[in-house]
């Protein structure tokens, strides 16, 4: 057997039913990750973390004489020149749930076919596996409260793989010379899976922040004031079935609490997200989203917006998330609600140039939780509630003593330099 593992959004060795898949039939393998082609364009933390991320995984297969290719050509280019060379058997990869990540499996498929390639594709991004829905995804609830209750009667989630001892032999390419252009790296995220897993451990078990979760997840200056799971989580270095089955361990020492159902609760919108852009196609990406019928007015004002992207509105509270964001590639949960929302709502510009700039900033970029989230902010998703945020209430309620707002308004001198 002779397999080309195209790796994506699945940089991990622990429950990775890829590797699995393959170690039990052995053979020789070829693990390829082509870098996106939008990268130059992408913010400088969001490419180190990738970077440390590719590096680690590097150094994980070559304790096991695996290597992995990173490389600036596309798969589609990449399999049939690969292919003359090493006549491969089988063509393995994790599906995914976005329209752009759909279609290139799609075309790479019909590829391999006439190649004569057996195409295997292992659904592993998700928490419940599409086959473990209750449901098909073309009847996904247009609300979240309905599809959580459907899921709550019903909720499978497989078990995540732990020892995996690969025994397969690695097929080599040359190495490629890669231009990353500048780096910029966050001191709270180490790209790889043994950071990532190192994470869970700390804010699970360690710290044991998770306790707390309930009343601590709408902050906005400590690390531990959420888990931070999601960067790790967006490139696949951590499963989100690992993050599960730790939390179910943990309850099973300590207790079921808010805490611990609300966490499981926010990788359920992670779910929903998914299956919502997979329902919705490329729909989720066009600025009317999903609701082509009510038709919303947005502004194309590039020099409002480019005020918006510096943290430079005038609006406190918003210019100190998209300040951080700027700087460190990071903004919580709340910060994205507000600005998001503002963008859309308050200053009625394009919602898609905001999503854009999220997409090459942001370090945990996911294509379904970005514009998903941005679909529900700019009120053109399926939530029924269209609500307006006002900035200073919100500051008050979040903010109270101005402490966020303070630490990052005087960060850094910008002078209207874009990352
Ligand atoms: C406009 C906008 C854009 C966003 N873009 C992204 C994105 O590109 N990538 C991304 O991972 N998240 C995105 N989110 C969702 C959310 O803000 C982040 O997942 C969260 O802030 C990550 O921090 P955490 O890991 O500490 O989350 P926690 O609060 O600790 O939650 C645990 C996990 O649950 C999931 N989760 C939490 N909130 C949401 C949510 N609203 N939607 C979907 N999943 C959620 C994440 O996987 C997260 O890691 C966006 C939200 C908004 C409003």
């Amino acid at each position: 057997m002779k397999y080309l593992y195209w790796m994506r959004q699945d940089l991990r060795l622990h429950d990775n039913e890829v590797f699995k898949w393959a170690n039990e039939r052995g053979g020789e393998i070829l693990i390829v990750y082509p870098l996106p082609s939008s990268l130059p364009n992408w913010g400088l933390q969001r490419r180190g973390f990738l970077k440390q991320s590719l590096e680690e995984l590097q150094k994980t297969l070559k304790s096991f004489n695996l290597s992995l290719h990173v490389t600036q050509h596309s798969i589609h280019e990449l399999l049939p020149t690969l292919h003359k060379t090493h006549q491969f058997t089988h063509l393995l990869y994790s599906t995914e749930h976005a329209f752009n990540e759909l279609r290139d499996e799609k075309t790479l498929k019909t590829l391999a076919n006439n190649l004569a390639i057996e195409t295997v594709s292992f659904d592993q991004s998700s928490l419940i596996k599409e086959a473990d829905l209750p449901i098909l995804i073309e009847k996904l609830p247009k609300i979240f409260s309905e599809f959580k209750k459907i899921i709550d009667s019903n909720l499978k989630v497989s078990v995540p793989i732990h020892e995996q001892n690969l025994k397969l032999s690695s097929l080599h390419l040359p190495q490629e010379k890669i231009d990353w252009g500048p780096l910029a790296f966050h001191p709270w995220f180490q790209g790889g899976e043994e950071s990532g897993i190192s994470r869970i451990h700390q804010y699970i078990w360690e710290t044991q922040s998770i306790l707390h979760y309930d009343d601590t997840r709408n902050g906005m200056i400590n690390k531990d004031d959420s888990s931070k799971f999601s960067p790790w989580l967006a490139l696949g270095a951590i499963s989100a079935r690992e993050i599960f089955h730790q939390v179910k361990e943990f309850e099973k020492n300590h207790g079921e609490n808010k805490s611990t159902y609300w966490l499981i609760y926010e990788l359920l919108w992670r779910d929903y997200f998914k299956f919502y852009a997979k329902k919705h196609g490329s729909k989720i990406f066009h600025l009317q989203g999903i609701n082509q019928k009510n038709q919303k007015f947005f502004e194309q004002n590039k020099n409002e917006f480019n005020k918006w992207t510096l943290g430079e509105t005038g609006e406190p509270f918003i210019d100190s998330n998209m300040k951080e964001l700027l700087l460190t590639g990071w903004m919580s949960n709340r910060g994205r609600q507000n600005v998001s929302n503002y963008l859309a709502k308050t200053l009625k510009l394009d919602w898609t140039w905001g999503a854009d700039w999220f997409e090459k900033n942001l370090i945990d970029y996911d294509p379904c939780q970005n514009w998903g989230n941005w679909n529900y902010t700019a009120g053109v998703g399926a939530d029924p509630r269209d609500r307006l945020f006002n900035p200073k209430s919100q500051a008050n309620a979040y903010d109270p003593e101005g402490l966020y707002q303070k630490l990052w308004l005087n960060k850094g001198e910008l002078n209207g330099k874009n990352i």
